[in-house]
């Protein structure tokens, strides 16, 4: 019979074995901040899958540039995001308005607007419809503007699990404690914080799901929730 793996009692350690079980992982969507936004609206509800299948034939019947979506009738834009999932015709005005603030407000470039202290950066990200603090976070870590402790706003539960044993039942306190954990224990450089955002959405993904696979986990012997179900009850700290 195989060993066990050993318990693991860093992040780091966590984030290793969490690499050799998936591989190295790459972002799906565009890095630059204005194309992540164009993308964004590419989907809804806004999922990997759905703004790849909108941003897919957005570039390909209209194009991603400022100048091509604002040439483009509401109707063609529409039809383009409609693989996107529901209510092409409302994102397809969305893509008008950034793509018009663009021009208009940043002089086409959204990334050379955003090199300025983090609180007036976050402030110019979430005037943007749909971008709130995590959305913030993640354009500005991805674009390697801050390396900011960002944490895949669909699975924030993972290291709160790992380390506390439950996801908390408010979801910001969820959010904040991920983040934290994150800011203490992975170094403040922009490689280092997107490889912990990728491998922790990749393993929220894939299994620390709502309903955690906990017996096919790489890390079940370093994990708080796997410790307390198996003493009949999840820890909480
Ligand atoms: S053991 Fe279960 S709860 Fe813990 S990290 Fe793995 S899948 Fe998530």
């Amino acid at each position: 019979m195989p060993t066990p793996p050993e318990p693991i009692s860093s992040i780091a350690g966590l984030l290793r074995r969490l690499e050799s079980h998936y591989g190295k992982q790459e972002p799906l969507w565009p890095t630059d901040p204005y194309l992540f936004l164009v993308w964004w609206y590419c989907g809804y509800p806004a999922s990997d899958a759905t703004c790849a299948r909108g941003w897919e034939l957005l570039k390909r019947e209209i194009g991603t540039e400022p100048r091509q979506i604002l040439a483009a009738s509401p109707k063609d834009l529409a039809h383009a995001l409609k693989p996107g999932g529901m209510v092409p015709e409302l994102r397809a005005m969305r893509l008008k308005e950034l793509a018009a603030r663009i021009q208009d407000e940043f002089g086409g470039d959204l990334r050379s607007a955003l090199i300025r202290p983090l609180a007036q950066a976050r402030k110019i990200l979430k005037s943007f419809r749909s971008i709130a603090d995590p959305g913030a976070d993640r354009i500005l870590l991805f674009a390697g503007i801050a390396p900011l402790p960002a944490v895949a706003s669909n699975c924030p539960h993972v290291l709160v699990r790992i380390l506390h044993g439950h996801e908390r039942d408010n979801y910001g306190v969820t959010y904040r404690e991920a983040q934290e954990a994150i800011a203490a224990e992975v170094p403040a450089k922009v490689d280092a914080r997107i490889r912990a955002y990728l491998q922790l959405k990749r393993h929220g993904q894939e299994l620390c799901k709502r309903k955690p696979k906990c017996d096919q986990c790489p890390i079940s012997r370093s994990c708080a929730y796997f410790a307390g179900k198996h003493r009949g009850r999840g820890a909480r700290a």
